[in-house]
Formats: structure tokens, C-alpha cells, sequence
């Protein structure tokens, strides 16, 4: 299936099944804002929970902290976003449409890194077992000339992003006859610098009025509050602060549903150390965070890390990681050695000394920090799109059905169990009633008994239920039950009273925890 099917089954099966909603949809939706229905609560409410966890309960010098999204002026000032949160944005005079012109640079440049994968490819069902691909990289001229024109444009792309070379990012749109996917046309406008923060006023007259900004990241909350989480906690460094909260970009290019909004929520931790170590601790929150996404099980094939080219201004290292989503590999989580570029500007804005106090050297210094930054939506629509399942199956009759499930791993699933009667009689509902009213302390369970047990199965399976609960007749006489799994669709008998236990084991955040 191509990928912008899947994709675009992923995003009609989250409407259908209460995952996620176009926000204001009765008023025709509003562009790259969304609303999480029942069951997508629950399931980002349960990733937050892994990360939060991950770092605040399994790490005894990272705490957690909660700001405000409304920050002084000034601190965007000194984190340079009201100077340079700008993407360089394109029209096509034709279509109307605006671009992103990196974006679309960088796009052009993943087709022509793709015709090479296919020439590749091709050879290596030619020659099968003889194939060696770095001889033939080296010696077949159309990829040589694929190569060659995507180093050119590649060179041209960073020395234009490291110069800030506005006119030279067109000239490259220009030159590789880069047409706009609508009207197919290359008539464009000059490259403009355009801000990506929303801003608004606070107070109440419109003289005595603020500007103030959305806060494009939560970042900052974190480092305008370093002494007072450092003293107040009394930590000693290394040290690390975790946040997760809203963001807001107004992103010129909103599209590809969760992958970029321009509401959204970001789960930060800012890891403080001693100048000089940071290139350490980097490497080690590399792959602390990369354990973290394998846990989930979605097969390390689907992961990369993606190290920037072209670093900030502030940062000394910086990578991504990257999972394999239904349109290609993408940005799930950047992470970023800072030096002591935010908490040196801070200090320098606003005149108080942010330093750390060694008791050990008795100096004080600024702490150089290392980043992780993960988008909880995106993370959101990594999960699901890797849980997202069409599977054929073949019924005992030999005739074919199909059914959509989510493989969701069992700690995220919104619904952990769903409790059925097989039929609406006999004393049956009764019991799974109480069943579910036993169990619900425990976790998110359901009862349902409309439709046949066949159809409630399928219920279950699309929005992700790990465990169906059967209570039939053979309960009356013995008080067990059967246990369906989603994934195996196979089924077990099992008592009544062991139900905590067993299904306890299967669904609990702590079996991923202790995996990192
Ligand atoms: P991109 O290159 O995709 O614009 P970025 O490098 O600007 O992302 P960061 O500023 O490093 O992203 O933000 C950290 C994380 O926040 C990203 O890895 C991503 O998961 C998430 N994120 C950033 N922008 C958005 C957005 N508009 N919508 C959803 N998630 C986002």
C-alpha cells in the first residue's frame, strides 16, 4: 500500500474510533490544531506517564516541574526567538501556496537520494549474491551523476542555511527547477524570513498592554527556574529538570496531521553538567533515549539517528532520532548539547548571577546542558502509526474476513480489558458486570454486550484492547473465564480471582520501566 494510503487510513480510523478529532470540525476544522477524543486521552495521558516516569521516578537527580506558558517578554529576547524563530518561507505566485523553501529543498533532495536507492536496488536483484553495492556506487555513471548533482545542491543547501543567504536558497529552488506540487509551476516569489511565534497582549487596557508570546517551547521555563529548582531541591550537579506542556508554533507549513501542529505538547528535560563533560553526557542521553523508544517494541529496524549538519548557534552536538512513519523517516525527538548558551544569556538579560556553587572546587561556574526534547503528538502518531494493522484472516468456513488492529504495546493501550457476556442472559451479564466493577480500581476496563461476541472482539482489536474477558455459561459452574489476546487472537481459561494478577503483569508501565 502506498504510503499516503496508510496514511490517510491511520487519520480516518482516529476519527472513527475516538483517537483523535480536526478541532472545531462543526465549523469545518481549524488548520493543524486537533483534539484528542476518549480513547486519545488515554493514550497520550499514558505515554506522558512512560516518559515522566522514565525520567523523574528512574533517575534520582532529574524532578519534574510545571510552568506557566506565559513568560516574560524578555525571555524571548534572551533565548533569541524573537530575533531568530524564523523559517524561510516561499510563494508560488501561481497556486497561491506558501512553502517552506528548506523544506522544500530538503525534499527535492530525499527524491534524488531515492532514485538512487532504486538503482541500487534494481542492481541487486540483477546480480543477486555477487552484488557488492560500494563498487557500484563507485563505478555505474547514472548513480555517479545522481551523486554528484546531490552534493552540489547539498553544499549549496548548508553554506545558504550557515550564511543565512536568503536569495541563494531561492537560487537552488531556482536552478533544480523545483516546481510547487499544486501548480506545477517554478513561478516564485523571493525568500522571505517569517517568525514562527503567536504572539498576544496581556492587561487590560490597550496603552498599558504587553506583547507577550505563546511560548514556542518549554525549554525556557525550565531555565529561567534553574536556582530555584536547584537550590529549593538542593541539587548537586549532574542534574536534570523534566517538563512537559504546551508549545505553540505558528508553522508555515502545517500538515501530515500530528507531525506538525501548531498546538502542541512537548516533554523537555534539560540535564545540567560541568563544562567539559557535556559531549559525555551526550553520547549517554543518546542512547538512554534510544533504549527508551526501543522498549516500546517496534523493531529497532524502524529507528535511526539523524546527527544535524547544521548545528545553532549555541549548540556543540546535536542528533535526532527517527522513526520510519508511513511517509518516510522523520524527526521523533531532537537531542542537543546547549553549552551554557540559554542560562549565559539569561544571566546577561536579566543581571542576576545564574551560576552553580561547587562545594567540592569552591568555584562557581554557568552549567553547560544537554537537551532531550520530544513532541508528545508526535510521539503519539509514532505509536499509533507503528500499532496501525490490516490483517487478513481466514475463517473456518475457509472463506477470507479482515480486521483492523491496533498493536498497541498492552502498558499505553487506552483500554486495558473490556469485560463481555457472551450473551444477554443466563445470569451472564450479572457476572461481568462484576467483573468490570472489581477490576476498575485496577485499570480502564469496559463492559459492553451489544452485538455478537464476534463483532465486540473487533471493537476491541481497533481501538487497541490487549485483553478480552468472555464470561459464558461454564462461569456459572466453575468461575472461570476465557481470556482472549488481541495480537494472537488466541484464547485461555482462567479463574475469576486471578484476573488481577495475570492481567497486572501484562498491561503495567513497570515491565517497560525496568527494560531502560
Ligand atoms: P522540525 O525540524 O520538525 O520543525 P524542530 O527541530 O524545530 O522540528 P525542536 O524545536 O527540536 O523541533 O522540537 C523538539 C520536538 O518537538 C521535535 O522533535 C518534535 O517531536 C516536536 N515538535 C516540534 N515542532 C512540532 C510541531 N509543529 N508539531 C508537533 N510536534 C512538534
Amino acid at each position: 500500500m502506498a504510503f499516503e494510503d496508510t496514511f490517510k487510513k491511520l487519520v480516518s480510523h482516529c476519527k472513527e474510533y475516538g483517537y483523535v478529532f480536526p478541532s472545531s470540525e462543526i465549523y469545518d476544522g481549524l488548520s493543524a490544531v486537533y483534539d484528542y477524543g476518549q480513547y486519545g486521552a488515554e493514550l497520550k495521558y499514558n505515554i506522558r506517564k512512560y516518559w515522566w516516569d522514565s525520567m523523574v521516578l528512574l533517575n534520582r537527580n532529574i524532578v519534574g516541574i510545571d510552568a506557566a506558558i506565559f513568560m516574560h517578554p524578555t525571555v524571548w529576547k534572551a533565548s533569541g526567538h524573537v530575533d531568530a524563530f524564523n523559517d524561510p518561507l516561499i510563494d508560488n505566485r501561481d497556486s497561491k501556496k506558501r512553502y517552506r523553501a528548506d523544506v522544500l529543498i530538503e525534499e527535492h533532495m530525499e527524491k534524488i537520494e531515492e532514485k538512487i536507492s532504486r538503482e541500487i536496488q534494481k542492481a541487486q536483484v540483477k546480480f543477486g549474491e555477487a552484488f557488492d553495492e560500494a563498487k557500484f556506487r563507485s563505478t555505474n555513471n547514472r548513480v555517479l551523476e545522481l551523486q554528484a548533482k546531490l552534493d552540489e545542491i547539498h553544499l549549496r543547501y548548508s553554506r545558504a542555511m550557515k550564511g543565512n543567504d536568503l536569495e541563494e536558497l531561492r537560487r537552488i529552488i531556482i536552478d533544480n527547477d523545483i516546481v510547487c506540487p499544486i501548480s506545477g509551476t517554478r513561478n516564485w516569489t523571493d525568500v522571505r524570513q517569517f517568525n514562527l511565534m503567536f504572539s498576544t497582549e496581556m492587561g487590560s487596557t490597550a496603552d498599558g498592554a504587553n506583547r507577550i508570546y505563546l511560548r514556542p517551547e518549554t525549554a525556557q521555563g525550565i531555565f529561567v527556574n534553574f536556582l530555584n529548582v536547584q537550590k529549593s531541591g538542593r541539587m548537586k550537579i549532574p542534574f536534570g529538570i523534566a517538563q512537559v506542556g504546551k508549545a505553540f508554533r505558528n508553522e508555515i507549513v502545517a500538515r501530515q496531521f500530528l507531525f506538525r501542529m501548531r498546538e502542541f505538547e512537548q516533554m523537555e528535560m534539560q540535564f545540567f553538567v560541568t563544562p567539559g563533560s557535556e559531549l559525555e553526557w551526550y553520547n549517554y542521553w543518546k542512547e538512554k533515549r534510544m533504549k527508551w523508544h526501543l522498549a516500546l517494541g517496534f523493531g529497532p529496524e524502524n529507528y535511526r539517528f539523524h546527527d544535524h549538519e547544521k548545528l545553532a548557534h549555541y549548540a556543540n552536538a546535536a542528533c535526532d532520532i527517527e522513526f520510519k512513519f508511513p511517509i518516510g523517516f522523520k524527526e521523533v525527538e531532537g537531542i542537543h548539547s546547549r553549552t551554557d548558551f540559554d542560562l549565559k544569556s539569561h544571566q546577561q538579560f536579566s543581571g542576576k548571577k545564574i551560576q552553580y556553587f561547587d562545594p567540592e572546587t569552591n568555584k562557581s561556574f554557568i552549567p553547560y546542558v544537554i537537551e532531550t526534547s520530544i513532541g508528545l503528538d508526535r510521539m503519539f502518531l509514532q505509536v499509533i502509526s507503528a500499532a496501525y494493522c490490516e490483517e487478513e484472516l481466514t475463517k473456518e468456513d475457509g472463506s477470507k474476513d479482515m480486521r483492523v488492529v491496533l498493536r498497541l504495546p498492552s502498558a499505553l493501550a487506552p483500554v486495558k480489558l473490556a469485560v463481555l457476556p457472551l450473551i444477554r442472559k443466563d445470569g451472564l451479564p450479572e457476572i461481568a458486570e462484576k467483573i468490570a466493577d472489581d477490576l476498575k480500581f485496577d485499570f480502564n476496563c469496559q463492559y459492553d454486550d451489544k452485538d455478537s461476541i464476534g463483532r465486540r472482539y473487533r471493537r476491541q482489536d481497533a481501538i487497541g484492547t490487549p485483553y478480552c474477558i468472555t464470561v459464558d455459561h461454564q462461569t456459572l459452574n466453575d468461575q472461570t473465564v476465557t481470556i482472549r489476546y488481541r495480537d494472537s487472537m488466541l484464547q485461555e481459561r482462567v479463574p475469576v480471582s486471578g484476573l488481577r494478577d495475570i492481567i497486572s503483569e501484562k498491561v503495567s508501565l513497570k515491565t517497560l520501566l525496568k527494560e531502560l
